[in-house]
């Protein structure tokens, strides 16, 4: 049985590229990015004036002038007017310094009667105070974004105001979610005392638009053989990634590896030394799909996908594997089986800026409500059976 690190890897290596696609500017947030962008003018595009007030020659001041006859107004957006010698313009915070102008008096220190502008008492104005200067920021052609980044708000600011309209991301995959078994009733159809409400598939396509894959088509399927091939072979048709919940185990209905087997999915693996999760089935499909099997139980499909297909779906999008966190155990856990846990937490900060993971206990792998107290699972190795409060592990977000 693989471990969870060579369950992880033999996922990621099999996940195909996703190709590239020209995404426009108001689409392109959470995609990721696969080309530079490069600034388009220099920042900022000229000497910009930072305060509300008057633009004057400093060579005015040191000469002893401290009263300005206002030659005009020049407003953000106008282009810059030549300055008058002893002269001053009113100028606006944003505009383009003025040509001649060297030195920004802010509104606060002058006193403005009949068109004359006269400074403060005792101000001492300096050159180049309140100027940011043309390129400080950057230069025009500089490198802003490198390829390879989950697109934020902010980077969107930055492609806006290089100027362009859409950007190379990858591609979105074609993710299909399907549930399985004959016992599930979809939320709004009548249920019978026997069944039970089906919540993997909804709760999965969730999970997928949290981390930035909205649109997963679902398809719930019953224990058939037959049905069972007919529609994963259509989904996969369809689809880069097929995920499926349910039907991996031992039970005499778990029909879902024998019938991928006979659609042409190659197994990579079948059960991880985990818990939950331990009965995950992984393989690729014939045109280099992927497809994972999570099995049925709530707690362990969600912890399998947010585990697997998470960062499997990141890297085929082209994105850098997420950094790792860490938090510390609020209070001690034992756990004796020789796999490795992935245990429900609650976080909270401390006083003292660290990341405390609260264990929340799930009664078998089927208690899924109380996971909504969750804000994700943190990993206890399988070489440890006691872990002290305290103790540094990994941690996972939902
Ligand atoms: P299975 O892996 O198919 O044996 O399912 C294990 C358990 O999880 C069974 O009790 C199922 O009823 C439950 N289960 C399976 N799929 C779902 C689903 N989509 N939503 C809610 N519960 C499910
Ligand atoms: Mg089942």
């Amino acid at each position: 049985m693989l471990t969870t690190t060579e369950a992880l890897d033999r996922v990621l290596a099999a996940m195909p590229e996703l190709p590239v696609e020209s995404v426009a500017l108001r689409d392109a947030h959470g995609r990721v990015l696969r080309q530079v962008v490069a600034a388009e003018r220099d920042q900022p595009p000229f000497d910009r004036v930072m305060m509300d007030g008057i633009a004057i020659a400093h060579r005015d001041f040191t000469n002893g002038t401290r009263r300005f006859p206002v030659q005009c107004t020049q407003m953000a957006g106008d282009p810059a007017v030549e300055l008058a010698p002893g002269k001053a313009i009113e100028i606006m915070t944003g505009a383009s310094l003025p040509v001649n102008a060297d030195c920004i008096v802010p509104v606060e220190r002058i006193t403005v009667d009949q068109g004359v502008a006269t400074l403060d008492e005792g101000y001492e104005a300096e050159a180049a105070r309140f100027i940011h200067p043309r390129a400080s920021d950057h230069a025009a052609g500089s490198r802003l974004l490198a390829p390879g980044r989950r697109i934020s708000p902010l980077d969107i600011a930055v492609i806006a105001s290089a100027g362009m309209t859409s950007v190379d991301a990858s591609r979105s995959p074609v993710v299909r979610v399907i549930s399985t078994g004959n016992e599930l009733v979809a939320a709004g159809e009548d249920i019978e005392p026997h069944q039970v409400r089906l919540s993997n598939g909804p709760a999965i396509q969730a999970l997928l638009a949290r981390h930035g894959y909205p649109d997963c088509e679902h398809d719930h399927l019953v224990d058939e053989r037959a049905l069972l091939r007919e529609r994963i072979s259509a989904h996969l048709d369809e689809a880069d990634v097929v995920i499926l919940s349910g039907g991996v185990s031992m039970g005499k209905a778990d029909y879902v590896p024998d019938v991928l087997a006979e659609i042409g999915v190659e197994v990579s693996f079948h059960r991880i030394s985990q818990r939950p999760g331990k009965p995950m089935w992984f393989g690729t499909g014939p045109g280099g799909q992927a497809v994972f099997a999570l099995p049925g139980n709530p707690v362990s499909a969600l912890v399998c996908c947010r585990q697997y297909v998470i960062p499997a779906l990141a890297k085929a999008s082209g994105a850098p594997a997420a950094p790792p966190e860490f938090a510390s155990l609020a209070s001690d856990v034992a756990f004796q089986p020789d796999l490795t846990c992935f245990q429900p937490v609650r976080l909270v900060s401390s006083a003292a800026g660290q990341v405390l993971a609260i264990p929340v206990k799930t009664n078998t792998s089927g208690d899924f409500t109380a996971l909504s107290a969750t804000d994700g699972y943190v990993e206890l190795p399988r070489e440890q059976s006691l872990f002290p409060a305290g103790t540094s592990v990994f941690l996972y977000r939902w």
